[in-house]
């Protein structure tokens, strides 16, 4: 394996260029990894079912195979130096199954944790963190209990697999109960209080293992559970991005963290900052890094995994605005890009524009970010979306 030092400290063992990147998953985030891989000279193989799918397209071969596929996942390790992923959905047993063959900086703790949200959450409380009031509950009779001690409104959520809003009850008063599974059927789960939040944020840090830097706070604003767009910076002052980039490094610091995770969070009136949860990879809301800053999250990622030093990455532009294009979403701002110029395009090269399936997504740098909302607003092009923020 070409190799550029020997393991110092807790940081990662650093890679060479033309050592080789293998992604497990192949979508759009793998995508802007193996871009970002690329320029430094790595090779990158990835493995996703889908033929041709968006890192295929940029990476230099990929392994057909379903995500849990262990025997792929072993011929992905055997031709790789080190292993990574796009998505938290992995198969932590899989990966530790390889682990003589094939380097895992980012370990199968990171994984495990943030699969389950009950670990997730006692992983959070122990750094010292906030999370909103839950309790683990896996029959109708712990989820009456933990709501009287939790008290209405509150959100019922599937322990493991939920994303996006899925697996998810909301639960504003006892009428609410009828949505809730029965006993046969119930899964593991946590009933979590609902915050009344100001807004929603997300913090990215990147570590090698042993240093750790952040990209700056962004307010994320959801239509149906999905990101519609994010605004850098978020609407908060240096007190609570510090605050916020303090919690971000000793959750990276619990982790030894290599790579890059998003910690989503909740911003309450009166300052609070509230952890949601943790999606251990580069995230949708970072996608703006890309041209507003010098070193984007998919770098870090790559420079983490790798055993790169890392830089505080900074911010080229007063302001940025991403917003992702959807299915629905790609006929009109095809048709409006010949009006902007100012628009960075993205495109994930998915074959089938699906209805709220994340096509690309378009950033623009700017010095007035409630103007270019307003800008991309009037377009037209996300007429669909009715919470705007
Ligand atoms: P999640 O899958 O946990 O990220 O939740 C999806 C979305 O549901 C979040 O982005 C919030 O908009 C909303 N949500 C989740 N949990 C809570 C909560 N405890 N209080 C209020 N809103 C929530």
């Amino acid at each position: 394996m070409p190799s550029l030092s020997e393991e110092t400290g807790g940081r990662v063992p650093a890679l060479a260029p033309g050592a080789t990147i293998g992604i497990v998953g192949g979508g759009q985030l793998g995508r802007m990894m193996a871009l970002s891989a690329k320029y430094m000279g790595f090779h990158v193989g990835t493995l996703d079912p889908t033929e041709d799918c968006p890192t295929a397209q940029v990476a230099d071969f990929q392994i057909v195979a379903d995500y849990d596929d262990t025997a792929a996942i072993r011929e992905l390790a055997e031709r790789s130096d080190v292993l990574t992923y796009e998505f938290e959905n992995v198969d932590a047993d899989a990966l530790d199954a390889v682990r003589d063959r094939v380097a895992i900086p980012q370990g199968t703790d990171l994984l495990r944790v943030t699969q389950n949200r009950v670990a997730e959450k006692t992983f959070i409380n122990d750094h010292g963190i906030s999370t909103a009031p839950w309790a683990p509950v896996n029959s109708r009779a712990e989820l009456d209990a933990a709501l009287g001690r939790i008290g209405y409104p509150a959100v019922l959520k599937t322990a493991e697999g939920g994303y996006d809003g899925h697996g998810q009850i909301v639960l504003r008063d006892a009428s609410d109960l009828e949505q809730v599974w029965p006993d046969e059927d119930f899964p593991p789960a946590i009933l979590e209080g609902f915050v009344d939040f100001a807004y929603e944020a997300s913090i990215l840090v990147s570590g090698n293992g042993e240093d750790h830097v952040t990209f700056p706070v962004v307010r994320n604003i959801h239509c149906d559970n999905i990101l519609h767009k994010t605004i850098m910076p978020a609407p908060m002052d240096d007190g609570m991005q510090e605050r916020a980039r303090e919690l971000a490094v000793a959750l990276a610091k619990g982790f030894a963290l290599a790579g890059t995770l998003a910690i989503e969070l909740f911003v309450c009136a009166d300052g609070t900052l509230i952890v949601n949860e943790l999606a251990p990879r580069p995230h949708n809301s970072g996608h703006y890094t890309i041209e507003a800053c010098d070193f984007d999250q998919y770098d870090l990622h790559v420079r983490g995994i790798c055993g790169w030093p890392l830089a505080q990455p900074r911010t080229l532009t007063p302001a940025a605005v991403m917003v992702n294009v959807l299915g629905q979403h790609v006929a009109p701002t095809r048709e409006a890009i010949a009006g902007h110029p100012e628009w960075h395009v993205h495109d994930y090269g998915k074959a089938e524009a699906k209805r709220d399936r994340k096509m690309g997504h378009i950033t623009v740098l700017t010095d007035d970010a409630e103007r270019t909302v307003a800008e991309l607003d009037a377009t037209g092009c996300w007429a669909d979306i009715t919470d705007r923020g």
